[in-house]
């Protein structure tokens, strides 16, 4: 802990995790576009292609394989993980910058990646797992997005299990129904998080 970690300055994690279909990255989006510039994006690396409007940079940072498993090598990640058969991590870069800029860093990342960092920061993360109301309304959501095909889409589900399994470990977890609830309670959480912390010194 460097003499730039006192309370009030302090960054925070705040981990955003769901099924696939899950709705995070709108939860995540509505946060960033509200104009509170407390909080910055952690843009992840990966592997997978890029989906039809996604930007290099902004999204993701996509990388090929050998670009990626080089950056594991070189100590680039603070977790990185295999998910649906391509590779993400989190760049220690993005992470390290805001922390110490006080920023509140969000990152939609799975719930492997979310643990780990747990591991790493526990006094600096909060761990939100956004649940999909039943796994009817997440297969129907994942369908309507229309960006994956069946055999995607199939991988997908069959991980639902694993992740509320580990979502067990998660700080908090909050079904998803309605988007505006949902974004005031994930607000909510993280104002509470930083109650907690600077009263407990
Ligand atoms: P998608 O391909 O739909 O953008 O993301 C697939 C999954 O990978 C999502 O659950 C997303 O949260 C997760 N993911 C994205 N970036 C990272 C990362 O840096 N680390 C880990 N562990 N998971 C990630």
């Amino acid at each position: 802990m460097g003499a730039e970690r006192k309370a009030g300055q302090r960054g925070l994690l705040v981990v955003i995790s769901s099924p696939s279909g899950g709705g995070k990255t709108t939860v995540v989006k509505r946060i960033l576009d509200s104009g509170d510039d407390r909080f910055v994006y952690s843009v992840s690396a990966t592997t997978r292609p890029p989906r039809p409007g996604e930007k290099d940079g902004r999204d993701y940072f996509f990388l090929s394989d050998e670009e990626f498993r080089r950056r594991i090598q070189e100590g680039a990640f603070a977790e990185w993980a295999e998910v649906h058969g391509h590779l993400y991590g989190t760049l220690k870069d993005q992470i390290d910058r805001n922390l110490k800029a006080g920023k509140i860093i969000l990152l939609d990342i799975d719930v492997k990646g979310g643990l780990s960092l747990k591991r790493a920061f526990p006094e600096d993360s909060l761990l939100i797992f956004l649940a999909p109301p039943s796994l009817e309304v997440l297969e129907k959501r994942l369908r309507q997005r229309g960006t994956d095909s069946e055999e995607e889409i199939n991988r997908r589900l069959q991980r639902v299990k694993m992740e509320l399994d580990a979502a067990k470990q998660y700080d908090t977890v909050i079904v998803n129904e309605d988007l505006d609830t949902t974004v005031r309670e994930v607000l909510e959480a993280i104002e509470r998080r930083l109650l907690e912390r600077s009263t407990s010194g």
